[in-house]
C-alpha cells in the first residue's frame, strides 16, 4: 500500500510523485515496500480536517479521551508480530528492544488515559466573587488548561515506536485534546503506517471525529516545512538533531502567528567522576559505563558522551579499565547507513583534533552499519579551547576529560551547552566537598542523577526529560512522563460566567469530582 496520509473513513493513497523505500541496515539492503510522499494538497487537507476535528475533540470528555487512548494501546498490541518484524527490518534493532519499546509505548498511552480519566490535570482554579468588597467589588474568576489546537509531531529516528507515530508526543497531545498530524520519519515509514492504522481503528471504534489524526509520509524536509508554516497548525513536537530542531523552531518563530516548537535535541550528558567514589569503585564503574556508552549502539539522547574527572592515578586506571571493558563488547547495528555514516564522520572529526588521545577504538572488521565503539581522552585545557569536543557524536562514543583540579572541573561544567542530564558519581563526602561543581552542573542540565547512568528514562509524572538549550528548545517542559501534556495546552480564564455555561471542570457542583484550587485552598469540594 502506498500511503501519503490516513484519515478516519478515507484512507487515501499518497499522490506525491516522490517515492522512497526504507532500508534494512542488518541486511544492508532496501526494503521492498514503496512509500509516496504527501503532496501540498494532501498536507493542506490534513490540516483543514484536523482544524475541524479540533472543534469537537477539544470539548470531548476525559472518559472518552481515555477510551480512545486505551484503544490505541490495544490496537498496537493487536498488530502483534507484524509490527515487531517491520520495526526490526527498518531499524536494525533487535526483537527484544522492539518489544520493550512497544511496552513503553503502550504504557505511555495508558498512563495518559488514566490521567485524563481522573481529570484533575486541567488545574482548575476558582476565585469566587466578593460583590461587597470595597472600594471595588471582586469578580468571580475561574481558569483551567485548554488544548492549543492541531499539533504536528515529527517522529524520532531512534525510537520508531515510543517517540514516533503513537509515541509520547502524540499520546500527550491527544490527552490534551489536540488532533495530531504526524510527519512520519522516513527511516521507519512502514512501522509508522502500521501504528497509524492502529490509531485510526481506535478512533473509529471509540467514535472520535474525522481528521483527528493523519500520518504524512515524506523523505525530505519539504512536508515538514509546509506543515510548520501552515496557519492551521498550533504547535510542534520534535525529537532529533540540533540542526533540524533549530530550523523548525526558526520557521515557527518567523510565521505571521508564531507557534511553540517543543524540540528535544542533542546532548552529551556529562558524568562527573568524583575522586573518592572513583577510587573505591574503579573497576565496577568502568564496566557499568562501558555498557552504558554502547547500549543501543549509543543511539540514545541520554548516552554518556562526556566523562569528567580530576587528573591522577585513579583516573588513569579508570580510563584503562574502561578501554579494556568496552573493547570486549560486540558492536551492534546502527539505525540506518546515514546515521552510521554520520557517526563515523563525527568520530573521525573528533579524533583528528589536536590534544586528543584515543584510548579504545574497536578496529576489527564488523558487518555493514555496525557502530564501532571508541573512547578518547583530552586534558581540561584542550577541552576548554576547542568547542568541537563539546559536540555530540551520536553513537557508541565517549570522551574522558582529565581536569587539573576541581576548579577547572567547575569551569568546564559551567561552559557546557545545555544538557538533558548530568550524573554525579560520588561518595557522600565527595558530594559535600564538591558543592560548587554540583551547583554548576545543576545550571546546565534538566535532570541530575546520583551514582547511576543517564541511559534509561523512566516514564512517570516526576520525570524531567528536557533541559537548557540546545538539549531542548524550552527547558520549562518535559518530553517524557505525563507532565509533558503541559506543552499542548494554555490557561483559559472565565470571568463572571453563568454556572450552567461553564465547562464541568469549573462548575460549582464539581460534577467531575476533580481536585481544584478554590479561593487558594486545594479541595475536591463543591462550592
Ligand atoms: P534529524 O535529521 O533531525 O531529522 C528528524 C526529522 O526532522 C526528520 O523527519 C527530518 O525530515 C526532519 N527535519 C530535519 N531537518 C529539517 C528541516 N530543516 N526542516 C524540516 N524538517 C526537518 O534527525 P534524524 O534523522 O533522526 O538523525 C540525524 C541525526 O540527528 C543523527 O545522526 C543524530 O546526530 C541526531 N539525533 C539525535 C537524537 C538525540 O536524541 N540527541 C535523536 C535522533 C537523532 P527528513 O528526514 O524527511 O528530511
Amino acid at each position: 500500500m502506498i500511503t501519503g496520509k490516513n484519515y478516519i473513513g478515507s484512507q487515501l493513497s499518497g499522490k506525491g510523485s516522490k517515492t522512497y523505500k526504507t532500508f534494512n541496515p542488518q541486511l544492508n539492503i532496501e526494503n521492498e515496500h514503496l512509500f509516496s510522499e504527501a503532496t501540498p494538497e494532501e498536507i493542506n487537507e490534513a490540516v483543514i480536517l484536523a482544524s475541524d476535528a479540533f472543534k469537537i475533540f477539544s470539548k470531548i470528555s476525559g472518559s472518552k479521551k481515555s477510551n480512545f487512548l486505551n484503544a490505541i494501546a490495544d490496537e498496537i498490541l493487536a498488530l502483534d508480530d507484524s509490527l515487531i518484524q517491520v520495526y526490526c527490518s527498518e531499524s536494525g534493532l533487535p526483537e527484544g528492544r522492539a518489544k520493550g519499546e512497544r511496552g513503553r509505548t503502550v504504557f505511555q498511552l495508558r498512563s495518559f488515559a488514566k490521567l485524563v480519566f481522573e481529570g484533575s490535570w486541567v488545574e482548575a482554579s476558582i476565585d469566587t466573587a466578593q460583590p461587597d468588597r470595597t472600594p471595588i467589588p471582586k469578580p468571580d474568576v475561574r481558569k483551567m488548561l485548554v488544548p492549543l489546537g492541531p499539533v504536528v509531531v515529527f517522529g524520532a529516528s531512534n525510537f520508531p515506536l515510543a517517540y514516533s507515530t503513537a509515541g509520547g508526543d502524540t499520546a500527550a497531545a491527544f490527552a490534551a485534546g489536540c488532533p495530531v498530524i504526524v510527519k512520519s520519519h522516513p527511516m521507519h515509514a512502514g512501522t509508522g503506517e502500521l501504528v497509524a492504522s492502529a490509531i485510526l481503528k481506535a478512533a473509529e471504534k471509540t467514535g472520535m471525529p474525522n481528521g483527528i489524526f493523519s500520518n504524512l509520509n515524506s523523505s525530505g524536509i519539504e512536508v515538514g516545512v509546509q506543515l510548520v508554516q501552515h496557519p492551521g497548525v498550533k504547535a510542534v513536537g520534535f525529537t532529533g538533531s540540533i540542526k533540524g530542531g533549530r530550523a523548525l523552531f526558526d520557521l515557527a518563530s518567523n510565521r505571521e502567528e508564531p507557534i511553540p516548537v517543543f524540540a528535544e535535541m542533542g546532548s552529551i550528558n556529562p558524568v562527573i567522576l568524583l575522586p573518592e567514589a572513583l577510587k573505591q569503585r574503579t573497576q565496577s564503574l568502568a564496566k557499568t559505563y562501558a555498557g552504558s556508552i554502547t547500549l543501543g549502539s549509543g543511539q540514545f539522547c541520554t548516552n554518556p558522551g562526556l566523562l569528567l574527572g580530576i587528573k591522577g592515578e585513579t583516573l588513569t586506571e579508570f580510563i584503562q579499565l574502561l578501554s579494556d571493558e568496552i573493547i570486549k563488547i560486540e558492536p551492534s547495528c546502527m539505525l540506518h547507513p546515514n546515521i552510521y555514516g554520520a557517526y563515523e564522520h563525527n568520530k573521525s572529526n573528533a579524533i583528528s583534533q589536536s590534544g586528543l588521545s584515543v584510548v579504545a577504538d574497536f578496529d576489527s572488521d564488523v558487518r555493514s552499519n555496525y557502530g564501532r565503539q571508541a573512547v578518547t581522552t583530552v586534558d581540561g585545557n584542550a577541552f576548554l579551547t576547542n568547542t568541537t569536543f563539546h559536540q555530540e557524536v551520536f553513537g557508541p562514543y565517549s570522551m574522558v576529560v582529565q581536569c587539573e583540579d576541581k576548579h577547572q572541573l567547575e569551569t568546564i561544567i559551567s561552559q557546557l551547552e545545555g544538557q538533558l542530564t548530568g550524573t554525579v558519581i560520588a561518595e557522600n563526602d565527595d558530594a559535600i566537598s564538591h558543592t560548587n561543581v554540583i551547583e554548576a552542573l545543576k545550571t546546565r542540565v534538566g535532570r541530575i542523577i546520583f551514582n547511576g547512568v543517564p541511559t534509561g528514562v523512566e516514564v512517570c509524572p516526576s520525570m524531567v526529560h528536557g533541559g537548557p538549550y540546545p538539549a531542548s528548545s524550552d527547558s520549562r517542559f518535559t518530553a517524557v512522563g505525563t507532565n509533558s501534556i503541559k506543552r499542548w495546552v494554555r490557561p483559559f480564564g472565565y470571568q463572571d460566567w453563568p454556572d450552567n455555561l461553564l465547562p464541568d471542570e469549573l462548575k460549582n457542583e464539581n460534577p467531575l469530582g476533580i481536585s481544584r484550587l478554590i479561593n487558594n485552598t486545594k479541595t475536591h469540594d463543591k462550592i
